[in-house]
């Protein structure tokens, strides 16, 4: 092939992309206004979506438009994706449990299951999938050929663009393959990526979140990350670690950080694992406070505790929140230093609590280079368990946009 033919393949792949990517994003819209949007002409559209109204991927719905002028109604045809043409499979493994999600095209959940499963060794853990997800399907009643695949959101450096595994917590992980081993096991494309670049891509895909950008997704549970989409791209980094921000350091000798090795990073002195650390060594050292209420072990001590322990105005729970969300917010400031980005999304059960949100954003103004502090849109989500799992069918579902 000549450069140039080489050229007029990327290129139309390129344009089928970004009609695919803009129809769903956009979905109910006319063949007119994608061709207007996107500076193509309408044949141009109408060759990319032929194929997928014959696969009946893409639909299309006519509706009535009353004229002023005449009084008739205006007969527009409309596209949209076809939700129940197919389904994906989402898996969020994590330290707490292990949730499956099956949603169908459109990103809405049609099943769900919890387990107490978490991410385990290596070899534990592909054994485990390769039972839970073909039971979990079988579960669900849809037929095979109708899942374009499974995707798996779990903590670690991975890239998912590549399939590969740099490392994760835990033992066993580190070069793996385990999207080849699980496909080979139960038959089905597996994806696997980071659990908070899922959840990117989840905002992205499903929830229609990203509207400007740097666009930057920060999560604050167990660990802390914040993955971000810069130039219509979702940032990987050299070696998959961009967005760790849990491993930064913000104290200088600070506490020992049990992931990385370092001392001081974020996560050892904001994250939900340090947080109840602090809260064990208070109730260690302090029979009054109202968490010995809450619970009879420390070793029991969940966040939902600590949070309601908080609410109810222990002083030595909210001094611990306080310490925790001054951290974030140098981060979190730190952040937008260095990005930027027009909107912040903010995941945590942390932010179940009001005081918590208007904490970290006064933390964070505090410390944030002053033209940044007005030009940011901050939104918290609401706590949702399943939005892992969610985030991990999204990833499939942009594959099969992108690639299929
Ligand atoms: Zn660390």
């Amino acid at each position: 092939m000549t450069e140039k033919g080489i050229n007029q393949f990327d290129q139309k792949q390129q344009n089928t992309w970004l009609v695919k990517k803009h129809l769903y994003l956009n979905s109910p819209i006319s063949r007119v206004e994608i061709a207007h949007n996107l500076g193509l002409t309408t044949p141009v559209i109408t060759g990319i979506i032929t194929p997928l109204l014959a696969e009946g991927v893409v639909r299309e719905r006519e509706t009535r438009e009353a004229d002023s002028s005449t009084g008739a109604g205006r007969r527009r045809v409309m596209l949209e994706f076809n939700p129940e043409s197919h389904y994906a499979c989402g898996v969020d493994l994590g330290p707490y449990y292990t949730n499956y999600v099956l949603t169908d095209l459109c990103g809405k959940p049609v099943a769900q299951r919890q387990t107490s499963r978490t991410l385990d060794e290596y070899g534990t853990t592909i054994q485990q999938l390769s039972r839970q997800i073909p039971d979990f399907l079988a579960e669900c009643g849809v037929a095979q050929e109708k899942v374009l695949g499974v995707g798996i959101a779990m903590p670690g450096l991975i890239n998912g663009s590549e399939g590969k595994v740099y490392t994760t917590f835990k033992e066993g992980w580190t070069q793996r393959d385990p999207a080849a081993e699980l496909q080979q096991r139960i038959g089905i494309p597996v994806m696997v990526e980071n659990n908070v670049r899922a959840k990117v891509i989840g905002a992205e895909m499903f929830d229609r979140m990203v509207h400007a950008q740097p666009f930057a997704y920060l999560s604050v549970f167990y660990g802390i990350a914040c993955q971000m989409i810069i130039d219509n791209k979702v940032l990987y980094g050299s070696s998959a670690a961009a967005g760790e921000i849990g491993h930064m350091v913000v104290q200088r000798g600070g506490p020992f950080c049990v992931t990385c090795g370092n001392r001081g990073c974020l996560e050892a002195l904001s994250g939900e694992r340090a947080v109840l650390t602090r809260c064990r060594e208070i109730m260690a050292l302090e029979p009054g406070c109202l968490l010995w209420k809450l619970c009879s072990a420390p070793e029991d001590l969940t966040i939902d505790m600590v949070l309601q322990a908080q609410n109810l105005g222990d002083d030595y729970v909210g001094d611990v929140m306080q310490d925790a969300l001054d951290y974030l917010g140098i981060a979190l400031a730190n952040v937008v230093n260095l990005l930027s980005p027009s909107m912040v999304v903010i995941d945590g059960r942390m932010f179940a609590l009001q005081r918590n949100q208007n904490y970290l954003l006064r933390a964070a103004e505090r410390n944030m280079f002053r033209v940044q502090a007005h030009k940011v849109q901050f939104t918290f989500l609401p706590y949702d368990p399943y939005r892992g799992a969610r985030a991990g069918a999204a990833v499939v579902i942009k594959h099969y946009l992108h690639e299929g």
